[in-house]
């Protein structure tokens, strides 16, 4: 994938190729038509063709923004440590692919790119215990509600750095911060008690 600068112009004939390039990938990807158009601007026909041609089907229905941002950083009924810390790895696999050049990068590129990331890192750890992945519209709405990880005031979801394990995890405003804790340690806390009293993790674990 040929990294794509920010303000690289997507009428220019010398981005064309990695435009389309990464229309393909976020096909490949399953990004809704929506979400590829915004990013490559090319027409919804042609994305919808695209999809016919790559994938036999056609793009996934539904809004672009899925799930709120409670979704993404609180421990719920429908959510749990495991899940935060999917969210968790993949804000910082977009927080580093821009470390690979000083020219800022095009967010849509940046996205594709950490979402490959992401899925590799993490490929390990889904096939061992079944872990909920991530697909990519839900990181896209993730990454909005992180307001794309840019200092912008307000933001509903932050990236905070746990300071006993160093990983980052998300955390909401919706409620006190300290009241949030890393999912990372959670679940070595939650494995350290269930092998104390001889029981198996489990799934989420
Ligand atoms: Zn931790």
């Amino acid at each position: 994938m040929t990294p794509l600068p920010e303000d690289a112009d997507p009428r220019d004939p010398r981005w064309s190729i990695a435009y389309l390039e990464l229309a393909h990938g976020m096909v490949l990807a399953g990004a809704k038509a929506k979400l590829i158009e915004r990013h490559t601007h090319l027409p919804h026909r042609r994305i919808h063709e695209l999809y016919k041609a790559l994938r036999g089907v056609v793009p996934p229905a539904g809004p672009l923004m899925q799930g709120r941002a409670d979704y993404f950083a609180l421990r719920t009924n429908h959510t749990s440590a495991a899940w935060a810390l999917q969210c968790g790895i993949f804000l910082e696999c977009y927080e580093r692919m821009q470390l690979i050049t000083k020219t800022p990068l095009h967010r849509g590129w940046r996205l594709l790119a950490a979402f490959k990331a992401y899925l590799s890192i993490t490929q390990k750890l889904t096939e061992a215990t079944a872990t909920k992945r991530l697909d990519i519209n839900q990181a896209y709405a993730l990454l909005a509600h992180t307001a794309f990880l840019t200092q912008t005031p307000g933001a509903a979801v932050k990236l905070r750095r746990c300071p006993a394990c160093l990983l980052k995890f998300p955390t909401t405003l919706s409620k006190p911060l300290d009241s949030q804790v890393c999912p990372a340690c959670t679940m070595n806390a939650n494995l350290q008690r269930l092998s104390g009293q001889g029981m198996k993790p489990n799934r989420d674990f």
